[in-house]
């Protein structure tokens, strides 16, 4: 492509809008354009990114021997009914964008599409004999997300690709998910990227055991623990670890003490001259269940930890039928105002006891009468500790489990882990924390849509079984946007070469010098011939604008005619390492195709050279 016929337009300033490095330079590089708020166009460069993405991730999907596949994005509500999800994906905060046709039928723009592929599980699969069956599809996606930011990084549309596995049983099930580890490390490794494999939470997709797929950046929205023998490596929102041990109360008899100005661990703490270690904590939270039902709860938890709030939804999630409903659609810690809505006189907030009376709350048929008691796990063995009183201004000491508090039944492990954390595979191992950026998730749903949605097959002894579903998703456009987040420098882009929108760029530097133009053209042509995707520079601009522009949208290998062709040579500057050096014209082509087959390996590598490899 000649850059005099490309829409190339490159900005000298930081957009105003863009926070992280990867989306001010996407924007600044011409790559993308935004539309509307987590919406944006993906001009031709970005486009070719998104394809060598895709392609990476279709040869590595095709070669496990799944089929690829195109599913609606347009879904009748009633499909998601029948799993149970249309109320938690389109109400409170739900992400589902929904709408209504002109025959008044209720319809969905599709954030996933578990629903889909199990209506048509149901109706194509017969037999054991069709199993395992495996298929994906790479689409766009819709949510509406809460907080669209960081261009790409979290759309309200953006590209992913979405498989779903259906296997006889849960051996078969895990077989497939172990070959998608593996395809899914080589996709990222494939793409140039530092990644980390990890454990995590299973949120609202459901089912059980799950890996994240994280790209290690500063910008990252996740925290990962792990530790330095490779052993463990867990989303925050998942991890467990060893609390540090309990200091030993000092306080031996039980009173009520007289603790003014103390809501905060800290402060009372001082005031009474102990650890937090000797304190239990009680949080209260806010949940609404699917039913609409409210109920108030309240976790007790050690002085000196924090409420994991995935954890705690999960549990909760798992109470819900004691509560006549299927799941929760919200969850926070109530405000002044929502407190308001349900309390029948004012709370000593900061000062509540774990027993603290079920009288505070208002009579209302919306609103569970009583507290949901639940206490974590670091709570229970402490003895002779401090807690509030129920009383603004004081708290009680020297306090037991079964003399002044029932311990509340539920137990609960919904503690966070912390860097510095003792890991538990070995005490000797802390655990480390690192930035990441999810680029893929794994699941293994289990029966849990087969289920719900009636999805069976026959087994070799002729009998009707629910199918067993794996799931498995990649950001495709997150992941472009997050191989910059990992690789730039100040002057812009330093795309990994499997996935750069082109190879090399062939600079003219002075576009009124006839035999520049000439070799540039002869290379430009050449190079394309033998697969190695190049731009021709032969905008009528300065050599310094030319440089700067091809610095800033990150080809890897820049090519100049200067003035090195009297002695029959061009200079070739490598982007990342910035190593410059002349090669004889005629060679330029077989050194560079020797450069990106060593930099991408020996797999096909140009844009019309997917092939499947299996
Ligand atoms: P997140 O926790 O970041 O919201 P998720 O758990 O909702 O992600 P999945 O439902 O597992 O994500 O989707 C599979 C993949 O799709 C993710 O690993 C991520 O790479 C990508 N993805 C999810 N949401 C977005 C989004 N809003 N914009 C861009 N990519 C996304
Ligand atoms: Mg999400």
């Amino acid at each position: 492509m000649r850059l005099s016929q490309m829409l190339f337009v490159t900005l000298r300033d930081d957009p105003a809008d863009a926070e992280i490095p990867s989306h001010k330079l996407l924007l600044r590089a011409g790559y993308i354009r935004r539309i509307g708020s987590g919406i944006y166009a993906y001009l031709p460069l970005m486009w070719r990114v998104l394809q060598k993405v895709s392609q990476i991730v279709r040869e590595e999907m095709n070669a496990t021997g799944a089929q690829e596949c195109l599913l609606p994005q347009l879904q009748p509500a009633d499909l998601w009914k029948e799993s149970g999800r249309w109320d938690t994906y389109t109400k409170a905060e739900g992400i589902m964008f929904s709408l209504i046709d002109r025959r008044e039928q209720q319809l969905g723009l599709g954030p996933t599409h578990e629903e889909v592929i199990t209506a048509i599980a149901r109706d194509m699969i017969r037999s054991y004999r069709q199993l395992p069956l495996h298929l994906y599809q790479i689409q766009t996606k819709f949510r509406d997300e809460i907080r669209p930011r960081f261009g790409l990084m979290r759309g309200r549309e953006f590209i992913m690709k979405d498989g779903y596995s259906f296997h006889a049983d849960e051996a078969s099930l895990k077989e497939t998910y172990q070959d998608m580890y593996k395809a899914y490390s080589n996709i990222l490794r494939r793409s140039g990227l530092a990644f980390r494999a990890v454990e995590a939470d299973s949120g609202a997709i459901g089912g059980s055991g799950s890996t994240e797929f994280m790209i290690l950046a500063e910008a990252g929205e996740d925290e990962v623990l792990y530790t330095d023998d490779g052993k463990y490596a867990a989303n925050v929102e998942k991890a467990v670890s060893l609390p540090i041990d309990a200091e030993t109360s000092r306080f031996t008899t039980y009173e009520k003490r007289d603790t003014p100005g103390t809501e905060t661990i800290e402060k009372v703490c001082q005031l009474l001259n102990s650890s937090p270690t000797q304190l239990v904590k009680n949080v209260l939270y806010q949940t609404v269940y699917d039913n609409g039902i409210t109920v108030l709860v309240l976790v007790s938890i050690r002085g000196d930890q924090e409420v994991n709030e995935v954890k705690l939804q999960n549990e909760l999630t798992k109470l819900a039928s004691e509560y006549g409903a299927k799941t929760i659609i919200s969850l926070n810690v109530p405000n002044v105002e929502a407190q308001q809505a349900w309390t029948a006189k004012s709370l000593p907030l900061g000062y509540i006891a774990p027993d603290i009376t079920d009288e505070y709350i208002t009579a209302n048929k919306q609103i569970h009468p009583k507290f949901l008691r639940l206490v974590d796990q670091t709570a229970v063995d402490l003895k002779n500790f401090v807690t509030g009183a129920n009383e603004t201004g004081y708290h009680v000491v020297g306090a037991n489990w079964g003399e002044q508090f029932t311990l509340p039944s539920t137990v609960v492990d919904i503690r966070k882990a912390r860097p510095g954390d003792r890991a538990i595979h070995n005490p000797e191992q802390s655990l480390q924390s690192a930035r990441g950026i999810e680029a893929g998730h794994i699941f293994q749903l289990g029966t849990k849509y087969s289920q719900a949605m009636g999805a069976t097959y026959t087994n070799e002894q002729g009998e009707e079984k629910p199918l067993f579903m794996g799931c498995f998703g990649v950001g495709v456009s997150r992941l472009a946007q997050a191989a910059v987040e990992q690789s730039y420098d100040k002057d812009g882009i330093i795309w990994p070469v499997a996935i750069a929108p082109y190879h090399a760029i062939v600079t003219i530097p002075n576009i009124k010098d006839a035999q520049q133009i000439e070799i540039a053209q002869k290379l430009y042509t050449e190079l394309n011939q033998a697969g190695i995707e190049t731009l021709l520079d032969d905008r009528d601009e300065r050599a310094g604008v030319k440089f700067k522009d091809a610095d800033l949208i990150g080809i890897p290998y820049r090519i100049v005619t200067g003035r090195a062709i009297a002695n029959g040579k061009v200079e070739v500057v490598e982007r990342a390492t910035r190593k410059s050096q002349e090669i004889v014209i005629d060679e330029v082509t077989t050194t560079l195709k020797q450069w990106i087959t060593e930099a991408i390996g020996h797999r096909a590598w140009g844009m019309g050279h997917g092939e499947e490899t299996r």
